[in-house]
């Protein structure tokens, strides 16, 4: 089984993933969860290279190629391996962040981002994917107090991350079979039991 965790800066994704892990342990089943960009050594360095404060040349098309090569590597290296065992995998960000980011906000054809990242996957999908959705300022004001890295593209436009936001909340509009919109602007404890409760009902055992 693979779930898929989306959404803007500052929803929440990684710490919610970090609380729901040992909840979902308890199920008779192995879990892996891993992150993208990065997850293995190769697509952790393209990750260096798309994130590095001194490369801001790197244009829209050549972060969705980049981002695309990260995806394919860690594909074949590290999720479909998994998968071929039996576990179920969990990944923050996936072929969404690709539409919502290259696609829908920095204004590359949707259509084109969907053909790199079907080009990238050899069409595979998620079997959930959880939308985490919050304010767009709410959730900037989050990256800025926490604790984690601020990096390059967290800084750009609010704008920006109001077009990625909007891009999602499109994606969820059409993948309904798919994604399950989160309330990510609630209190951490109730976006977590909105998880588990999500992931319980689309796989009841
Ligand atoms: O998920 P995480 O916050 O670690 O993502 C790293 C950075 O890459 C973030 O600033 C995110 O906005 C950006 N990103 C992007 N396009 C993607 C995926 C992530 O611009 N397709
Ligand atoms: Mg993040």
């Amino acid at each position: 089984i693979l779930i898929t965790f989306e959404g803007p800066e500052g929803a929440g994704k990684t710490t919610v993933l970090q609380h729901v892990l040992p909840e979902l342990a308890k199920q008779d089943i192995d879990i892996i969860t891993t992150r993208e960009p990065g997850g293995i050594r190769i697509a952790e360095s393209i990750r260096e290279i798309i994130l590095a404060p001194e490369n801001t040349a790197i244009d829209g098309k050549t972060e969705l190629l980049l981002f695309a090569a990260a995806r394919r590597q860690h594909l074949n290296e590290k999720v479909l391996p998994a998968l071929a065992d039996g576990k179920l995998v969990i990944i923050d960000r996936f072929i969404d962040s690709s539409v919502a980011y290259q696609g829908y906000a920095r204004d590359i054809p949707v259509s084109d981002v969907e053909m790199i990242n079907n080009f990238a996957t050899d069409g595979l999908l998620p079997d959930l994917t959880l939308y985490f959705d919050v304010d767009t300022a709410v959730g900037l004001a989050r990256v800025m107090t926490g604790d984690r890295e601020v990096n390059r593209l967290d800084l750009e436009a609010q704008e920006m991350h109001e077009k990625v936001r909007a891009g999602y909340q499109k994606i969820a509009v059409l993948h309904p079979e798919r994604i399950i919109t989160i309330d990510a602007s609630q209190e951490l404890d109730q976006v977590i039991a909105d998880t588990l409760l999500a992931i319980k009902t689309k796989f009841p055992e």
